[in-house]
């Protein structure tokens, strides 16, 4: 081995150890964006390792894919927090057309270089056909968050069936090349039927439940990688593959055990579809509050509990969170938040919010913590949240959350809820907190209620 070749293989080994440091420093807030430069840097090195590789003959090529990947990626970096699945998604999209395109110019290099053993052949199947379905299914997936593509189920008979026989015949393809590694007429079989699959794959899946299946398709991204490193006979990409795509699947796992869910139910059950109709209900009547009254509310409590949810996210009302939660703890009221793990569109989205407004991090506590708690609370505020507060998921059998773990929110001696109308969240259903005894409705944005909210405690406190 050259001394260039070590060198290769030092950056390589640092890459590695950096990418597993900064899954574990990302999995805390405290930690995660020290994590992030870890990822950051591992992959810089990465890049700076390979392109020491005495093979490469010419960097015309990648500079050009490094300023169009720059001038892609410093867009896609500044959109909006509540854009970051969909900005996700786009991510694995590109990963996956990366895999598929490596797979599809290796097969045709070995091919023509006589080269092709059935190893190989293997390997590239593989990457192609998951490279290439992650690519499509990860548009799909962009274009529904986004809501540029409808974001309803579509679903058709015998659907389910169509799509494994197409996925049968894409394996049995890539199989056949496995075994007659020079059949390449079949080998375009593959790749168009792979894509085809990605499109279909999402189809019958609601919008609600995009945030799960882009972390699979991340699952798919990274084995993708894993294969594509055994072509490119690349250590680390096949490490930070099987490092992607577990983590992917693990987050995906998370996230079904959070709403109570199968994976052949996410990926299948055309999640979304039924509740549209259950919408409309009959109408019963809900008490509202004023900000004042909510103020006035708070001051006679002792321990508060904020549950925030999409809509905080939407208002971007974390920062009047943060003057609530002083208010009130500079007169002594306990104040706490309680985080659902699906609440909000990505794992860790609350939290990131109440980071970002400088809430500590002591002050925050998981579901099945705080649950025990809330019979003793005085007041839940629920910011935005819906589903993850629906007493429904807990006795409604037919309900669509039945089953989802939830924060008992109805069992506080008061909850107020901030909204702006009565509209159903994410899953199209209503809920019977809001017609609870306990409860009052603060309609409006959160952000400007909050605010209001804010004022007049201070203004009362002004006055005392
Ligand atoms: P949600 O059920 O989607 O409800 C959000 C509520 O926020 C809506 O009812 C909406 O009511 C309100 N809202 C929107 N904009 C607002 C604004 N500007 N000011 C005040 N309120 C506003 O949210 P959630 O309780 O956080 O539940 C999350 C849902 O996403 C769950 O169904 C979960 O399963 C699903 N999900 C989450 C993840 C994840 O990783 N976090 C992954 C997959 C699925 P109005 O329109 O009346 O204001």
């Amino acid at each position: 081995m050259g001394a260039i070749e070590h060198i290769t293989q030092a950056t390589y080994l640092t890459a590695a150890a950096l990418f597993i440091f900064s899954l574990r420093w990302l999995s805390t807030p405290k930690t995660a964006r020290k994590g992030v430069l870890a990822g950051v840097l591992g992959m810089t090195l990465a890049i700076v390792g390979t392109a020491l590789h005495p093979d490469i003959v010419s960097f015309k090529w990648i500079v050009l894919a490094l300023i169009v990947g720059t001038a892609i990626g410093i867009p896609l970096a500044q959109v909006p927090l509540t854009a970051v699945p969909q900005r996700t998604a786009l991510s694995h999209a590109f990963g996956g057309l990366a895999a598929g395109l490596v797979g599809t110019a290796k097969y045709m290099l070995w091919l023509r270089d006589g080269e092709l053993t059935p190893f190989r052949t293997f390997a590239i199947v593989v990457e192609v056909l998951l490279g290439y379905l992650t690519f499509t299914g990860s548009l799909m997936a962009a274009g529904k968050l986004q809501e540029v593509l409808p974001t309803r189920p579509i679903t058709y008979k015998n659907q389910n069936v169509l799509n494994f026989l197409l996925l049968a015949i894409a394996i049995g393809s890539g199989l056949y090349i496995v075994a007659y590694p020079t059949t390449w007429q079949l080998f375009p079989v593959v790749v168009v039927l792979s894509l085809l699959f990605g499109v279909l794959l999402i189809l019958p899946i609601g919008g609600a439940d995009m945030p799960t299946v882009i972390s699979l398709l991340n699952s798919y991204a990274g084995l993708s990688a894993v294969a594509m490193g055994f072509v490119l006979e690349n250590k680390l990409l096949i490490t930070a593959g099987a490092l992607d795509g577990s983590s992917g699947f693990i987050l995906s796992v998370i996230m079904c055990r959070a709403m109570n869910r199968s994976f052949t139910n996410v990926l299948f059950g055309a999640f979304g579809q039924a509740a549209a109709v259950q919408a409309a209900t009959e109408a019963r009547t809900v008490k509202s509050a004023t900000a004042q009254d909510v103020a006035d509310i708070l001051e006679n409590s002792s321990s508060v509990v904020v549950i925030p949810g999409y809509g905080m996210a939407v208002a971007q009302a974390q920062h009047r969170v943060r003057e609530l939660f002083d208010q009130l703890t500079r007169r002594g009221i306990e104040c706490r938040f309680a985080i659902h793990p699906v609440a909000g569109r990505m794992p860790g989205h609350m939290n990131v919010l109440l980071a970002e407004a400088e809430i500590p991090y002591t002050a925050l506590s998981e579901m099945d913590d705080i649950n025990p708690d809330m019979p003793q609370v005085d007041v839940a505020i629920v910011v935005g949240a819906n589903d993850v507060v629906n007493p429904a998921a807990r006795h409604d059998k037919t309900s669509p959350i039945y089953g989802m773990p939830i924060i008992n929110a109805d069992k506080a001696k008061t909850v107020i809820a901030i909204k702006r109308s009565m509209n159903p969240g994410f899953a199209g259903i209503e809920n019977e907190l809001y017609y609870g005894d306990n409860c009052l409705m603060a309609f409006g944005d959160a952000k400007a209620v909050l605010g209001d909210i804010v004022k007049a405690l201070s203004g009362d406190q002004g006055g005392h």
